[in-house]
């Protein structure tokens, strides 16, 4: 990859915060770049939403869970957890878990949520009942406002350490998840830069008016990405849903970037 502010920042030994909605995405997403910056400068992931639920569970999460081979979410998510700090520390990155609990867990609260249809059917009580109407629409319910409160205050927890540059995922294939870190990336006023949500790049394109929006600048990097491979099979408990058991792509991974000069750390939008 060509210089840019990324690789730039990286150079000159800027700490790196990259944004992470679940127990997977930085290193799906940046896993190549991360296993050249970490060597250069300090590297945290930030994992967002690292919490599964109790039953009961909608159907499109007891079929999610089915096809990850387990029945219970909590447990799941407890290897999930394990699996990541592994990763990360066997490259020698830094990690945090926000504890927030992901988009197909979250629950209504406040008036009517108890009533006795949820008991008839878990999705009334669920913000996003029905995976691909709700989980992957790219559209954050104002229900949800209080998590992405809480998202702002755990990124701002972590960048306020001193100046460093927070990558944020762009939000490719709509998962509200990844779309709600997107956002409260964008309202801590941090420096930011995007990597494309892989693999579902592979299939749907970026959000082109909010590249277009924010000025950004696609760049690629291409180096590293096999040995990111085995870093996405050590995901043990993810890699064969995602990949349904065939070859990883040995794709470039893509980021877009922000026009700068000067100061790759300096914040625009306070
Ligand atoms: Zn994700």
């Amino acid at each position: 990859m060509p210089a840019n502010m990324l690789t730039e920042a990286i150079e000159q030994g800027v700490p790196l915060v990259v944004l992470s909605p679940h127990l997977d995405d930085a290193v799906l997403s940046c896993g190549a770049l991360l296993i050249h910056a970490v060597k250069r400068t300090q590297v945290t992931v930030a994992t967002l939403f690292t919490e599964g639920g109790p039953p009961p569970y909608t159907l499109s999460t007891r079929r999610y869970l089915r096809q990850v081979g387990t029945r219970d979410a909590e447990s799941l998510y407890r290897e999930r957890r394990a699996e990541d700090r592994a990763v990360l520390e066997s490259m020698g990155v830094t990690w945090a878990h926000a504890g927030l609990t992901e988009a197909q867990h979250r629950r209504r609260t406040g008036a009517g949520s108890r009533g006795w249809w949820v008991g008839l059917l878990p999705e009334f009580g669920h913000l996003y009942p029905v995976y691909r109407l709700h989980v992957v629409s790219g559209r954050v319910t104002p229900a949800d406002a209080g998590t992405l409160d809480d998202a702002c205050a755990f990124i701002r927890r972590i960048t306020g350490a001193g100046p460093a540059l927070l990558l944020a995922p762009l939000g490719v294939g709509g998962h509200v998840d990844h779309v709600l870190a997107r956002t409260a990336a964008g309202r801590t006023g941090a420096r930011i830069a995007y990597y494309s949500d892989f693999p579902y790049n592979q299939r749907h394109p970026p959000d082109h008016a909010f590249v277009r929006r924010n000025g950004l600048t696609e760049a690629r990097w291409s180096r590293l990405i096999e040995a990111k491979a085995d870093l996405i099979r050590a995901y043990r408990t993810q890699a064969h849903a995602l990949f349904h058991g065939e070859c990883i792509p040995v794709v470039p991974e893509v980021f877009f970037l922000p026009d700068y000069s000067g100061d790759p750390t300096e914040g625009r939008s306070k």
